[in-house]
């Protein structure tokens, strides 16, 4: 079965560096941190904007099981 979250998973940062999402956030080496393959590349976010993220992507898919 297609997965539309297998491109999104929980990792740990090697060594720190900025959110993708906003670069005034600093993810620690260490930090959990939320890994979403695009293609070839990675993108990786903080945990506060992983909630956001995550939230966004489940009410999107709230609102499309609402429409069944
Ligand atoms: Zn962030």
């Amino acid at each position: 079965m297609k997965s539309i979250v297998k491109n999104v998973s929980w990792d740990v940062a090697l060594q720190s560096h900025k959110c993708k999402r906003n670069l005034k956030h600093i993810i620690a080496k260490g930090d959990r941190r939320l890994k979403i393959k695009e293609g070839r590349s990675e993108s990786h976010y903080c945990v506060q904007c992983a909630e956001m993220i995550l939230k966004s992507g489940l009410s999107k898919i709230n609102s499309l099981i609402d429409n069944l």
